[in-house]
């Protein structure tokens, strides 16, 4: 008996490229969308973008509400879904880095509404994905959500980002490679369900920027076209999947563990590279690909070791032997990995 089914979320307009920032109104227009727009930014992407499509929106007769947020965390949300309800909001436009994205995506999800994503940064897969990921105290909380029905990234915007942001994004999804073992590693232990699908065009997604890395350099426009259709590539993958697996295996709970233990010492991007160099070494030992997912992070100018990334290195022995404790999630860590092996990789790898 056949008895599978699938629900595939996916963006539906993914705009990319130079100046269509100024294509958000007609991208939007595109799907029908009834209302006004709430366009939410923290204040920096408020001014390098947000100013703009709120006034584009105004010309275009769509009277948008705006909300300014200064951090990214629970009653953030909160707050822009009051704002949305108040002002009688039909839709919400995220402007800004991963965290504003996270904030609108998340919202937008409470209020059921359509969302639209306008990355000022390419620093994480979230921009196209359907997962965010929220501070609460010491922790995070990733929550499920649904993906953006538009997508704009301005690659001129992206570009004039600060260059750490794009390093983190780079890093983010060379750690497909690492995410995908586990998650097949899963698929053979503990019977998870896997998608070959989602799982090559996640692994592609990682070869292909390996491939382009020399072309990535600070300030060039055409660097960030890479990163972007990369992340939005893996967000894709994650789709398609209906999970994380595709993009998030143990570096990402490694990742988790060090904003408990060491809060905002790194960016998530520079702190799941790091992880992927560890849990690559612990996936196939010295000869394995460790070499190269240190030397592509290297590369391109992202964190391979503690002292890169800001924290001791007792940080990272705790929070490698701990990681597996966050979710349950199977990885590579199992059931834990005991401190002698842990110092034993972090050593062997360089980290430490
Ligand atoms: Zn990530």
């Amino acid at each position: 008996m056949f008895e599978k089914s699938t629900w595939i979320r996916l963006p539906r307009n993914v705009v990319v490229g130079t100046d269509v920032l100024d294509r958000t109104v007609e991208a939007v227009a595109d799907l029908h969308l009834a209302g006004r727009p709430l366009v939410v930014a923290s204040p920096t992407p408020w001014e390098v973008a947000g100013e703009r499509v709120a006034e584009a929106f105004a010309a275009a007769g769509d009277r948008p509400a705006t909300e300014v947020v200064e951090r990214a965390s629970y009653p953030a949300v909160e707050t822009v879904v009051e704002t949305a309800r108040a002002e009688e909001a039909g839709f919400l436009v995220g402007v800004g880095g991963g965290k504003v994205i996270d904030i609108t995506k998340v919202a937008a999800d409470e209020l059921d509404m359509g969302f639209v994503s306008v990355p000022t940064a390419a620093s994480h897969d979230g921009i196209a994905s359907a997962r965010a990921s929220i501070p609460e105290g010491d922790t995070r909380h990733s929550v499920a959500a649904e993906p953006p029905l538009v997508v704009v990234a301005d690659t001129g915007v992206l570009a004039d980002a600060p260059w750490r942001l794009t390093t983190a994004g780079c890093a983010d999804i060379i750690s497909n490679y690492t995410a995908v073992r586990d998650w097949e590693l899963a698929h053979r232990l503990k019977n998870v369900e896997y998608s070959e699908y989602a799982g090559a065009l996640s692994r592609m997604t990682a070869e292909m920027l390996v491939e382009r890395s020399d072309a990535i350099k600070q300030g060039l426009e055409e660097s960030a076209w890479i990163v972007v259709k990369a992340l939005v590539s893996s967000g894709v993958a994650m789709s398609i999947a209906g999970s994380s697996r595709p993009a998030s295996g143990a570096e990402h709970l490694f990742s988790h563990q060090l904003d408990r233990l060491a809060p905002g010492a790194a960016l998530h991007g520079h702190q799941v590279g790091v992880g992927s160099i560890l849990t690559e070494y612990l996936h196939s030992g010295e000869q394995g690909r460790w070499r190269a997912v240190r030397n592509s992070l290297a590369g391109i100018g992202a964190p391979t070791t503690a002292a890169d990334l800001g924290v001791d290195d007792e940080v990272v022995i705790e929070a490698l032997t701990t990681a597996h404790e966050i979710r349950d999630r199977y990885t590579i860590l199992g059931d834990g990995v005991s401190e002698a092996a842990a110092r034993e990789v972090a050593r062997e790898t360089g980290v430490i």
